[in-house]
């Protein structure tokens, strides 16, 4: 019987954790990869940067697989219905994939599994995108950690050189399989975007001054792995590796990644509903024509404007702007946090359901280990202090001085009504 390997967060041959169980398994392991219409069908849009992006990083796993008489076989559908399909074309001994901890994934892949059980198929799945993953890292009482640094004190301390040793792949353990025309972008309803796919590399030059330079986005010195890291062109294990011998600012932001996958895989509940349910009391304004110029970035404040922009023309936006303009949906328009998560969803490259409900809560003080509600960024401030040249703001807003006297709302003005609107809803 031959084994399939199902490609999900883990568009990568190398150091591949269930890619490699499978084919150290036995010979005859199909490649497979799945566009799941019940993911697609609700995204916002048929320009989608991330499903462009998928697409290309699956033409490159192809040309690599190529090259050991191998393909991959890229299908459309529901996962279950392509699997009955597959074991019906020729029986399946086991399905091969790696852990997906969002709500829906797990319930995907349950689905999956108990089908495949009652058909005598094993269905192995593998911790490959993570270092620690589900209960791994646990206070002493059995329950999970809801703080950060405890959290990441037990995680570093649990790091070990087994944890980060690279998968080896033995590529003689493929299916052969003559090459396949993957289908074409609009086959699947989508349309060719901007993004250019390259491979992601990360050295050590470029997380050598991170702690030193993270913070100012108009030097552009982060490393934009986050949709690497999300759709897992990159391993985690080289990154960490990386990151605990250069830099532990950088450590300590893969380790707030993994922080929040567990946070949402131990409280579901927690994509929708504050973490803090005292916040579900706030009355959020939700201003519709606020929050049309807020995604417009047409506030009229320059770094939260130049933010929106950047995040509407590329699909990225720097982390100390992410901050500021989350802190002024939430404080300064008063505007449930959950509209913007989804702008935000819908937008991102790098979206992930954990880090962004993880960061909208942060940023909207409801969340575990949360910005107090107190704390209101004021964004004048912020550009003065991470943007003083203006690069950031005069690369993605130029126009922003003959808007500026246009201010949406202002800041002295907004700041107290934050504060008294969350003080009313939290009976402070
Ligand atoms: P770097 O700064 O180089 O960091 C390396 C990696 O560490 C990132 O790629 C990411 O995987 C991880 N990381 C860094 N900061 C965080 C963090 N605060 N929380 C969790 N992981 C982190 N990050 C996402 O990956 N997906 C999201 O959907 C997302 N939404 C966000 C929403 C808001 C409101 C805010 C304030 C932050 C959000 N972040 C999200 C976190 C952070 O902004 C991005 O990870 C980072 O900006 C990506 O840029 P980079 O790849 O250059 O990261």
């Amino acid at each position: 019987k031959r084994s399939v390997f199902w490609f999900r967060r883990d568009l990568r041959l190398e150091d591949n954790h269930g890619l490699c169980r499978a084919l150290a398994k036995g010979s005859n392991v199909r490649p497979i990869f799945i566009f799941d219409t019940t993911i697609l069908s609700k995204l916002p849009s048929t320009y989608d940067r991330r499903v462009d992006y998928i697409h290309q990083a699956l033409q490159l796993l192809q040309q690599k697989l190529n090259v050991f008489g191998t393909d991959i076989r890229v299908y459309i559908g529901s996962p279950l219905d392509i699997f009955k399909d597959l074991n019906r074309e020729g029986a399946i001994g086991s399905i091969f994939c790696n852990g997906d901890y969002e709500p829906d994934a797990i319930r995907r892949d349950q689905l999956i599994e108990n089908w495949a059980a009652g058909e005598g198929i094993d269905f192995v799945s593998c911790k490959d995108q993570v270092i620690f993953e589900k209960s791994e890292v646990m206070k002493k009482d059995g329950t999970p950690y809801t703080v950060f640094t405890p959290y990441s004190r037990v995680w570093k301390s649990k790091l070990s050189p087994q944890a980060l040793h690279p998968f080896e792949i033995e590529y003689g353990g493929f299916e052969k399989l003559d090459f396949k025309e993957l289908p074409a972008l609009d086959a699947i309803g989508f349309q060719k975007t901007d993004i250019q796919f390259v491979e992601s590399e990360v050295e050590a030059s470029a997380i050598k001054d991170y702690d030193k330079s993270r913070d100012f986005p108009g030097m552009d010195t982060t490393t934009r792995l986050g949709v690497a890291l999300r759709f897992g062109t990159i391993s985690i294990r080289r990154c960490v590796l990386l990151a605990s011998e250069n830099n532990e600012t950088w450590l300590n932001e893969l380790i707030w990644r993994e922080f929040f996958m567990q946070i949402l895989f131990h409280f579901p509940e927690s994509a929708k509903l504050c973490f803090k349910p005292a916040y579900e009391a706030i009355a959020w304004r939700n201003n519709e024509g606020e929050f049309e110029a807020w995604c417009n970035g047409e506030t009229g404040y320059p770094l939260v404007d130049a933010g929106m922009r950047e995040l509407n023309e590329t699909g990225f936006m720097h982390n100390r702007v992410r901050m500021v303009v989350a802190s002024f949906l939430t404080k300064h328009l008063l505007i449930d946090w959950r509209w913007g998560e989804a702008y935000f969803a819908g937008k991102l490259l790098d979206y992930d359901a954990s880090a962004n409900v993880g960061n909208w809560q942060w940023a909207a003080g409801c969340g575990c280990d949360a910005a107090p509600y107190f704390r209101i960024f004021n964004p004048e401030e912020q550009l003065r202090k991470f943007d003083k040249d203006l690069i950031y703001v005069k690369r993605w807003n130029p126009d922003f001085e003959s808007k500026a006297i246009h201010k949406i709302v202002e800041h002295a003005f907004a700041r107290d009504r934050a504060l008294s609107t969350y003080k009313i809803g939290l009976g402070k």
